[in-house]
């Protein structure tokens, strides 16, 4: 009856959506499907933080409207979390915003910060949503190509000067998915100077901070000098505590952002449930040990992975980070091929690169959200391909 909005119509088709229609059709066949396609983790929230729920939701105070932009007490565990893992220094109230969930502030910071026609750089291959909020924004983008043989960073010199020139934007992600990348000191420090010589605002997502390999914890962008000037940093606990639909994360970093997000966010709610917001206190203060066990346990599927893959003659590098294995796919398909002759053939599910932008064209992404056996049955029914034989 009622037609969508011009501004609805112009967002992006929710690629993952499509993903899962996909793959439910399979599983509906009653055909075991192996999906290693998705990025939802699948251990469960650890158990002190549900505890910590639990009592919260029995107090009162957190049944009402929580204060706008959240619990000061929350805020300073932000600040402090990021003094302990990162030597890094917050102001609480000024430096830190609460959101419902990376996703969200991630859509927001272009509609906060950008007027109709200004100009984003964007990775490519990348998340997708970074494209819902420059699409509501009515901005423009300017990809920036992850190429394997750069490690997956973009090579600021490929983009042209007067495109820098327009840019008010930049959102860049390590450890990175699709691609399992992660970000040097160089190239951060070489960033903040682009940032600088060009008046850009670099918004560093920072989803997959606590998932390292090979013993190198992954930088935060906020540890670089002079990163505070020019930029924020969200963290999210969806992943680093598996409370990925618990919907709570931070912007944290340049104070004219945050309070940004913040003027935003007071129209269109008041704040996280408060009982949310003692569970989040609690995962950031508390005992860190199941983070450094969730971090092994990706580790130990990796591992399993790509030596099982390299063993069938499936030739692929490690990832360094972020539970994600990007993996060249064999020659003479595309990406989308390839996914569909995997799901339909032997019933595993991997993203097909493509959806995560031009340059991720020839390329799968695999999630270590199974456990090890399944990881493992899923390169013995590769094994049985023509393909690999
Ligand atoms: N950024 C990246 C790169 C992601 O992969 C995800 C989730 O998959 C998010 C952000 C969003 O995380 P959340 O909205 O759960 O905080």
């Amino acid at each position: 009856k009622y037609e969508q909005s011009q501004l609805l119509k112009n967002l992006p088709e929710q690629f993952f959506a499509s993903l899962v229609t996909k793959v439910n059709s399979y599983i509906e066949k009653g055909h075991d499907v192996i999906n290693l396609g998705q990025g939802n983790p699948d251990q469960p929230t650890p158990s002190h933080i549900i505890k910590s729920l639990q009592v919260a939701a029995e107090q009162p105070t957190n049944h009402k409207y929580s204060p706008f932009r959240g619990y000061s007490h929350l805020k300073k565990a932000v600040s402090q979390f990021y003094k302990k893992e990162y030597d890094v220094d917050l102001d609480p109230e000024s430096e830190v915003a609460i959101l419902f969930g990376g996703k969200a502030g991630l859509v927001e910071i272009p509609v906060c910060l950008l007027n109709p026609g200004e100009t984003v750089m964007v990775p490519d291959p990348g998340y997708p949503d970074y494209l819902s909020g420059i699409a509501l924004a009515k901005a423009e983008t300017v990809m920036m190509p992850l190429r394997e043989e750069n490690n997956f960073l973009p090579n600021y010199k490929e983009i042209e000067e007067h495109e820098l020139e327009k840019a008010k934007l930049m959102f860049l992600n390590y450890p990175n998915n699709p691609t399992g990348a992660i970000a040097t000191k160089e190239f951060f420090a070489e960033t903040i100077s682009l940032s600088k010589q060009h008046d850009i605002c670099v918004v560093h997502d920072f989803a997959y901070g606590a998932i390292g390999f090979d013993q190198k914890k992954p930088l935060s962008f906020l540890q670089l000098e002079g990163a505070k000037d020019i930029g924020v940093e969200i963290y999210t606990l969806s992943k680093t505590f598996n409370m990925a639909g618990w919907r709570v994360a931070f912007a944290v970093g340049n104070s004219s952002v945050v309070s940004a997000i913040n003027l935003y966010q007071d129209h269109l709610y008041v704040s996280l449930f408060g009982a949310i917001q003692e569970a989040a206190y609690t995962a950031l203060t508390d005992s860190q040990n199941c983070v450094r066990e969730m971090n092994e346990l990706y580790e130990r599927r990796r591992n399993v992975l790509i030596k099982g893959l390299n063993e069938i003659g499936w030739k692929v590098n490690a990832p360094e980070g972020s539970f994600f294995a990007w993996l060249k796919v064999p020659d003479g398909f595309t990406s989308q091929e390839f996914s569909d002759y995997l799901l339909e053939t032997v019933h595993i599910a991997m993203a097909p690169g493509s959806g995560f932008g031009q340059f991720g064209e020839g390329y799968v992404r695999i999630g270590l959200l199974t456990e090890e056996d399944r990881l493992q049955e899923a390169i013995d029914r590769l094994k049985e391909l023509p393909i690999f034989n």
